[in-house]
């Protein structure tokens, strides 16, 4: 006798963000895995599954359902409820059912997967060397996205009508290019082309790949028409070419990204670990910071001052058959100059890289929104992300409180993002970039019309930091009709690493940054809070000091040595001290106008006192970048170095105690006059901030019996600092929450700020 397995039948609801990430056609290819019979739809609250047949592969549908859903999926909860089986056959999707409030995603641009690179290198392939090869699982989205709903037709692909061997993959549920918006192929799709520095045609070899690997071998600059914007190449390994893609792009130290063949050659250039690796090789495909070899073939240009080198690896078909043609690593630098945007657009690239690049290697598919490599390092086994872009943004992240009404944060200055939010979810825009000059403003305000309409998040509540000064703040208050929420920045820093942790708070909030604008008018960066989503009390700070010079005093760290030294010594700065002499004309002067208090504003800020310090040991008495004297401090400093300067705490009638910062620096300068190595100085200094912090968070826990420490700003990038920090905190019983998911600096801003505004709903 034959037994006949029961047959079951199932309706399975999964909610969440489970729409156009690839769903259906995932679901229906799992259904006929399992052998199952039944329809996959979806409708206003998310895809709605009808499964029947034997109950075990029922069961094992369900489970395979969540544990191997699409990377982008986003599941909320999965209901089941078992219905009567009706001995159906065959498996179909059901068109998508209008209406309703619909929770729709953008989805990130994904980089190369497997199936496709093996089709990119089969000769026998019909996409073989075919630079824009994509499908459901990965290629091109939120950079050629024009407008929802999301279909070819609202994207920069419309003007490519599909051949019919690609309208047919695109049509067959069982293929996996069904319903992949940007396919295509050589017949149908766009193509590449190498120009001169004057748009015409470039006197070389007919491939355009192998005519660029031999411009590139040959030293020269080729800018090159990535997914969200250009990039220059040049051969990392050539001194000659490094250089005159620095100087042609007047970018004075900063370092360059380098672009890798695989992971193999990337190992040849630094030390990976088991985290790094698999960052690197992830569908989001950031630039992660490693270890250099000392030895490694990279010309002393790329990354000057830095014992790090930014890596990533080919993450769409044109840097794959770049890499493979080339060989070896070479560097890509984001399209333009000095700070500027990165360039996107033909024509406007063209004409702002002519002066930089000898050749440009371009195609005819249009950027829609620019979009800048994402940067991350690792700390203890985990992404710590530094700029958070291409890959990842605009993917979800839940809020700890929802947004009944919907929410706009406006971020702050530098590194700046916005961030949607509505719902559970908060949207967080790629980064833009400094929000300081009118081309900035310009595509900020177009990003987030932008971004709203493809979400269709039209906000109705509106946080912005208090700087008056800010872009970011006018662009706020200007808006009409909107309920105006101010956030003050070092509680947005804070909101934001409990928003990226999943906690509500209250936290004990250590917040360190070059600056914020504080409740009294004066310029906070080295703060103790007690927060949680809805408010943040200061519970103690880093002594204030002057900024001699205001903004002057950023540019030039050696102007915060000035004014620590003083402080720190006062009965006179010891005679000896390099960095006194080396400014011995200027060195009164700022002091007297730090006295004035003219254009001299005080600061608590953790970064200033970085910047201090940095400029005493003779790192750096100017900058060329942002936290550049913090970055070359910490890269300076010998980590194995164990013992550390101590800073006294004070009693302040303000807040409940002040750190006094100038110890530090006192105790750094006894040691440079005693001609202590500026390594171990440097070292020393980093376990003194290290222990500032855990005596600070101590004694807040003693006084209010909070114990988890929540750790922000962009001092805390600096994993010198963050790895004893977290390690102290935690020998003392401290839970301690650093960031994941957005940087701990100001491009995390937006989400604290979006976070705070949700949760005030609640109140
Ligand atoms: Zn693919
Ligand atoms: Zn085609
Ligand atoms: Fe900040």
């Amino acid at each position: 006798m034959v037994r006949v397995a029961r047959a079951m039948r199932c309706r399975i609801r999964v909610e969440g963000i489970v729409q156009g990430v690839g769903f259906r056609p995932f679901v229906y290819a799992l259904a006929h895995r399992y052998g199952l019979a039944g329809a996959v739809g979806n409708d206003s609250a998310g895809v709605l599954v009808e499964v029947e047949g034997p109950a075990a592969a029922v069961a094992e549908f369900r489970s395979a359902l969540v544990r191997q859903a699409p990377p982008l999926a986003v599941i909320d909860r999965v209901s089941t409820s078992v219905l009567p089986p009706r001995g159906e056959a065959g498996f179909t999707i059901a068109a998508s059912q209008a209406g309703g409030a619909r929770q729709t995603l953008v989805s990130p641009d994904v980089a190369t997967c497997e199936d496709c690179l093996r089709e990119l290198f089969d000769p026998g392939d019909r996409r073989y060397r075919y630079p824009f090869v994509n499908c459901t699982n990965c290629g091109p989205r939120y950079t050629i996205i024009r407008d929802l709903p999301y279909d070819r037709a609202a994207t920069t692909m419309a003007d490519f009508t599909m051949c019919p061997d690609c309208a047919e993959e695109y049509a067959d549920p069982a293929d996996r290019r069904f319903h992949a918006q940007p396919v295509c192929c050589p017949a149908c799709g766009p193509s590449l082309r190498l120009t001169g520095r004057d748009g015409g045609p470039a006197d070389v070899d007919t491939d355009p790949l192998r005519a660029t690997a031999e411009l590139l071998r040959a030293g020269l600059v080729v800018a090159v028409k990535g997914l969200g914007g250009y990039h220059l190449a040049a051969d990392a390994a050539s001194e000659t070419a490094v250089t005159a893609l620095r100087t042609r792009k007047h970018r004075e130290e900063k370092p360059f990204a380098v672009m890798a063949p695989d992971l193999a050659a990337a190992r040849e250039l630094a030390r990976i670990g088991e985290e790094e690796a698999r960052l690197l090789g992830s569908p989001s495909r950031p630039i992660v910071l490693v270890r250099r070899h000392p030895t490694a073939p990279l010309a002393s240009g790329v990354a000057p001052g830095n014992r790090y080198v930014g890596l990533m690896l080919p993450y769409t078909p044109l840097h794959h058959l770049l890499a493979a043609e080339f060989g070896r690593a070479f560097v890509l630098t984001s399209g333009n100059v000095s700070d500027e945007p990165i360039a996107y657009q033909d024509a406007e690239a063209a004409s702002r890289l002519a002066g930089i690049a000898d050749a440009f290697l371009v195609h005819d598919r249009p950027i829609h929104t620019r979009v800048d490599d994402s940067v991350v390092r690792v700390f203890a086994g985990s992404p710590l992300p530094v700029r958070r872009s291409r890959g990842y943004a605009p993917q979800p992240i839940r809020l700890p409180r929802p947004a009944d009404r919907p929410v706009l944060g406006c971020g702050a200055e530098l590194k700046s993002t916005f961030c949607l939010a509505r719902g559970g979810y908060a949207f967080v825009s790629p980064h833009i970039g400094d929000l300081e000059n009118y081309e900035t403003l310009r595509s900020y305000a177009e990003g987030i019309a932008h971004l709203g309409r493809l979400l269709e998040i039209e906000p109705r509540i509106v946080a912005y930091d208090l700087h008056p000064e800010y872009l970011s703040t006018k662009y706020a208050l200007d808006l009409p009709d909107v309920e105006l929420v101010g956030v003050q920045h070092h509680h947005a820093h804070i909101a934001s690493c409990l928003a990226d942790n999943g906690e509500s708070g209250p936290v004990i909030g250590v917040a360190f940054d070059g600056l914020g604008y504080g409740t009294d008018d004066t310029i906070w960066g080295g703060e103790f809070l007690v927060a949680d989503l809805l408010e943040a009390t200061r519970f103690g700070c880093f002594a204030p000091v002057p900024m001699p010079g205001g903004t002057a005093a950023i540019r030039q760290p050696w102007r915060m040595a000035a004014a620590y030294l003083r402080a720190a010594y006062p009965e006179g700065v010891p005679d000896g001290l390099a960095v006194v002499g080396r400014h011995a004309g200027l060195w009164e002067q700022v002091l007297t106008v730090a006295d004035s208090g003219l254009n001299s504003p005080l600061t608590s800020s953790a970064g200033r006192l970085f910047d201090a310090v940095a400029a005493l040991v003779g790192v750096r008495d100017e900058i060329s970048y942002e936290g550049q004297a913090a970055i070359e401090l910490e890269q300076l400093a010998d980590p194995s170095a164990t013992d550390g300067y101590r800073a006294r705490f004070a009693e302040s009638p303000g807040e409940r105690f002040q750190v006094t910062g100038a110890d530090l620096v006192r105790a750094a300068a006894d040691d440079v006059l005693a001609e202590i190595p500026v390594a171990t100085v440097a070292a020393r200094f980093h376990r003194g901030v290290a222990a500032a912090v855990v005596d600070g968070a101590t004694r807040v826990r003693e006084a209010t019996g909070l114990a988890t420490v929540a750790l922000s700003g962009g001092v805390f990038q600096n994993v010198l600092l963050l790895e004893p920090t977290m390690a102290a905190l935690q020998r003392r019983g401290f839970a301690v929450l650093t960031h994941h998911q957005v940087p701990p600096n100001d491009g995390g801003i937006s989400l604290g700020q979006a976070a705070v505004a949700a949760a005030r709903q609640h109140r």
